[in-house]
This record gives C-alpha cells, structure tokens and sequence, in this order.
C-alpha cells in the first residue's frame, strides 16, 4: 500500500518549480492532493497531468497572503475531501533589494506572501488535524543568510527567518495533538524563481549556474526532485519523531 494512502496533502504554490515536484511526489506517494495556485492555470495543467495518470488531484486558485482566499480554500478542500492531513506551505516569491531602496509596499508584499501566507494556511489546517490527532505540516523557507551571500536579501531573510520561528513555535504548540511541523530552507534549486534571480542580478542563467556550482559542496545545482524527496519523508512515519526541525538542503553545510 502507498505510504501516503487516503491522506490529503495541500501544497501551495504547486503550479510549478518546487511545489510542483512537491504535488507530483506527494500524489505518487498515494495521497489526494490538492494544488493551490495564485495562477490556477499552472495548477490546472498539472493536476490534469496527475489526473491523467489515475492520481486524485484538483487545483484551487489562491492567493496565500489574502485571508479570504484562503478560507475559501479551506472550504472547497473540506467540500472536495474533508480536511487537509498534510499542508507544504511552499508558495513564495523572492526579493532582492538593498534596504535603503525599499517602499513599504516590497515589505508589505515579502512578508504577507512568504509569512503571512505560511501562517494563513497553518490557522485553517491545524483545526482538522488537532480533531484527528494527526497531521504534518512543512514550511519552505530559505537559508539565511543565502549560499552565495548576496548582499540585497535583508526584507527576504528577515520573511524567512520568520518562517522559521513560527514552525519551532508551532512544533511545540501542536506537538500535543500528534502534529509534526518542519521545515526546509532549500537553496540553489534550478527553478525559473532560479532564472528571475540570475536577471534581477544582470547575469546570464549559465554564468549564475557557474558561480553557484563552484560555491556548492557537491558542486551541482540543486532539482526540485531534491526537495520533494526530502517533504516525502519528513510527512512519512519515518519522521515521526522529527518536529521542530528546519532543514538546509543546499548542497553543502
Ligand atoms: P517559483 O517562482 O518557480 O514558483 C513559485 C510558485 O508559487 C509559482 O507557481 C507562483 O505562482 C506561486 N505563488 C507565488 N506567490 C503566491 C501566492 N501569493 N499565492 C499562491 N501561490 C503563489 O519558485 P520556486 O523556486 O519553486 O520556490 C518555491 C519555494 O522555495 C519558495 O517559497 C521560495 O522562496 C523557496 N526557495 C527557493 C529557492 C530556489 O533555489 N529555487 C531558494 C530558496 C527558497
């Protein structure tokens, strides 16, 4: 039997990149999985993919950081499956700005995307999971500071440091109920969030890839298959005695 048999796993962000392996992994893995999007076109084309191959998939638009949205969410979910037993909160977007250049609208829209958006999801998960007494939950965040150390990242670290905080909080908060809350700071990973970075930075993608890779212990450029392997085993009974924990999957220390 599929480890993840029955289970509903909501991914966020899962029309491409990262959360999409997630959602593919996660599905073959045997759970129900529900794709959120903002752009529900991405999420629709990989949910009939799924669907295609006799996975139990839909996608859902939302946008993470707009509270409405996200309790309609939660609402077709519970229509559709009755409750999310597995949430990755993976949905992001990245900022690279020296701090003496922000308006308050690039904070505003880091901090309610990258942690307002982890934590919406979290309030309206955890309700279900604290019923069955049972539920995983992982946070993707970034390592801080980045592996190449730019020096235009501070509203971005401070997004995910935030994260990280709130899944060590919200471990011991839901450890009582049998809910495991981690995290991942992945890094490097060959994503087109990746090929934005190279462009904002004025570099080509293959001269980007070049620095990285020589700054990187194993010396390759991450997949987003690397990341989704690691969420398949921090939701799996493999990692039921693991919470509290973010992860640094980068390719090096
Ligand atoms: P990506 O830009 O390729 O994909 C992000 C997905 O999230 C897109 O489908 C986008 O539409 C969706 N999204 C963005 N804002 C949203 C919102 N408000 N509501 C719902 N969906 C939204 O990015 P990726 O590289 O796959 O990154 C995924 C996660 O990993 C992000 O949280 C990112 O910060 C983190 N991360 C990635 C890297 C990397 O090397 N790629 C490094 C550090 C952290």
């Amino acid at each position: 039997m599929p480890k993840l048999d029955g289970k509903v796993a909501l991914v966020t962000g899962a029309g491409r990149g990262i959360g999409k392996a997630i959602a593919v992994r996660l599905a073959a893995d045997g759970a129900r999985v529900v794709l959120c999007d903002k752009d529900l076109a991405f999420a629709e084309h990989v949910a009939d993919k799924l669907r295609k191959t006799r996975y139990d998939a839909i996608a859902v638009r939302a946008d993470v950081s707009v509270w409405q949205d996200v309790e309609t969410l939660f609402i077709e979910v519970s229509r559709v499956f009755g409750g999310v037993d597995i949430l990755v909160n993976n949905a992001g977007i990245r900022q690279d700005i020296s701090l003496h250049k922000v308006a308050e609208q690039d904070w505003d829209s880091i901090i309610s995307v990258q942690t307002k958006g982890c934590i919406n999801c979290c309030r309206l998960a955890q309700a279900h999971m604290v019923t069955q007494k049972w539920g995983k939950i992982v946070n993707i965040s970034s390592p801080v500071p980045a592996v190449l150390g730019e020096k235009t990242q501070s509203l971005y670290a401070a997004a995910n440091a935030a994260i990280d905080g709130f899944t060590k909080a919200l471990a011991l908060e839901l450890g009582p109920f049998n809910i495991n809350v981690n995290g991942i700071a992945p890094d490097y990973i060959d994503t087109e969030m990746l090929r934005d970075t190279a462009k904002q930075q004025g570099m080509y993608i293959d001269d980007f890839r070049k620095i990285a890779v020589s700054q990187i212990a194993l010396k390759r450029m991450g997949d987003s298959d690397d990341i989704a392997g690691v969420v398949s085993f921090l939701v799996s009974e493999d990692a039921s005695f693991i919470t509290g924990q973010v992860i640094q999957v980068k390719g090096g220390p």
